[in-house]
């Protein structure tokens, strides 16, 4: 393996040929999506994209979860757009539902009322908080996943606008690489105010662990931040409680709150930043013994797709990690996503070059979209953004045009990734 993370081909390499090569062997892997009966729609549109761009080469099964069982409708419309197997899972209560003990208590309602309150992104959802909860820590246990050794994630409404015309899953493990993703950016400061803190407790309990961090680690921490804010400062709203979020339906008689503070302004995470280290100066005693130097810069590897290892997560590291998380309770008293999760998690466990940038595979989900540079139009409009991360990878891509690249605009964790 080199230094550099490059990537595995530029351009499109001949499939035919590819798959012909008496060194290649199809991989123990295959896609896995955690879906509901009636997003099918958006399920098959993903489908139909990996489809026409990739696995109607390759031919990787599909396993999709539940929580409820699927319906015959579902299970009719997905096998008839692919011809590669398709297995369905249902997630058993006790994997998928917080503890009896957890829902039942006073405290569960009013945490997520709360969250509500103080205006954060699907914070009242107990679907969503569960949903992350699942990916978190447990997806990789179930059956249907961990009898493969490599899995894809993909969700419905997906995008993919290149052709992937070789087997990541074999160049991941003829290069080595364990985790990949493409799309890298900062997290909503709002939804995970004590995650870090809880990660450091748990470091400090598995002591040796600090120790063996790997470079990866670095990625994650405030040493190598580059927002424009001192250390100090930045330890002062890292530290602050996890309800210090206001709740957007006081009426607080303070200058700050007489301009726009809509729910918008407040799920804007700079602006979250700023309105914290401006109420840390004034109003919050600060704890001074729990600053410590590093901390989150809340970059995240965007976890709805992801090629991995089932084993990264399978192991007692990682494990522990999770068991630890959910001690703390943070996955109901705050909306612990699972990006955030995977990527600290990984980060105790993996180096840096055990990471694949798959800058080649054009991809939107939701509004962000990463798009290589040598799509057929817009090149121009492009070149002009490009940073030198792997102009010209991407093999038939055809983007939508005028929409910015995430890569371009996804704060300082693409550019500390590059260093
Ligand atoms: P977002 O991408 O963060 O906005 O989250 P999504 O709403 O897309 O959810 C992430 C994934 O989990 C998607 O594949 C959803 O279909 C799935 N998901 C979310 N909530 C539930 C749920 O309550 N039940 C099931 N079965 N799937 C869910
Ligand atoms: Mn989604």
């Amino acid at each position: 393996s080199t230094d550099k993370d490059e990537p595995f081909f530029r351009g499109c390499t001949d499939t035919d040929l590819y798959l012909q090569d008496p060194g290649y062997t199809k991989m123990n892997a295959s896609f896995v999506m955690l879906t509901r009966n009636e997003e099918v729609d958006d399920v098959l549109k993903t489908m139909k994209s990996i489809e026409g761009h990739f696995n109607q080469w390759f031919g990787y099964p599909y396993v999709f979860l539940n929580d409820e069982p699927f319906t015959d409708h579902f299970k009719d419309q997905v096998q008839a757009i692919t011809n590669a197997s398709v297995e369905f899972g249902v997630i058993d209560e006790i994997e998928w539902k917080f503890p009896a003990e957890v829902r039942d208590s006073l405290l569960f309602k009013t945490a997520l009322e709360d969250q509500n309150d103080r205006g954060i992104m699907y914070g009242n959802m107990e679907s969503y908080h569960q949903m992350c909860r699942f990916y978190s820590g447990l997806f990789y246990k179930h059956p249907l996943v961990s009898k493969y050794e490599w899995y894809w994630r993909i969700e419905p409404d997906v995008d993919f606008f290149c052709d992937i015309s070789y087997d990541p899953f074999f160049e991941m493990a003829t290069n080595n690489k364990k985790y990949g993703f493409t799309v890298l950016i900062t997290e909503l400061y709002w939804t995970v105010p004590n995650l870090f803190r809880a990660t450091k407790s748990f470091i400090k309990k598995t002591a040796n662990l600090s120790e063996n961090l790997g470079t990866l680690w670095k990625l994650f921490t405030f040493n190598y931040n580059i927002l424009d804010t001192k250390d100090e400062e930045i330890s002062r709203w890292v530290n602050l409680p996890w309800d210090a979020k206001p709740k957007l339906t006081e009426k607080l008689m303070v200058d700050f709150l007489v301009e726009d503070h809509s729910q918008e302004n407040y799920e804007n995470d700079i602006e979250g930043i700023q309105y914290l280290v401006e109420r840390a100066r004034s109003k919050i005693p600060l704890m001074e013994d729990a600053i410590e130097k590093e901390e989150y810069n809340l970059c995240h590897f965007w976890s709805n797709f992801e090629i991995a290892r089932v084993d990264l997560f399978d192991n007692e590291i990682y494990n522990a990690y999770f068991k630890h998380l959910e001690e703390t309770g943070g996955f109901w008293t705050e909306r612990w996503g699972d990006a955030p999760i995977h990527s600290i998690g990984l980060g105790m466990i993996l180096d840096l070059e055990d990471v694949h940038y798959f800058r080649d595979i054009g991809y939107r989900h939701s509004s962000l979209q990463h798009c290589p540079k040598n799509a057929i139009y817009e090149q121009e409009d492009n070149l002009k953004f490009d940073k030198g991360y792997g102009f010209g990878s991407g093999c038939r891509c055809v983007c939508p045009k005028n929409e910015e690249d995430i890569e371009d605009h996804s704060s300082p964790c693409m550019d500390i990734f590059f260093e």
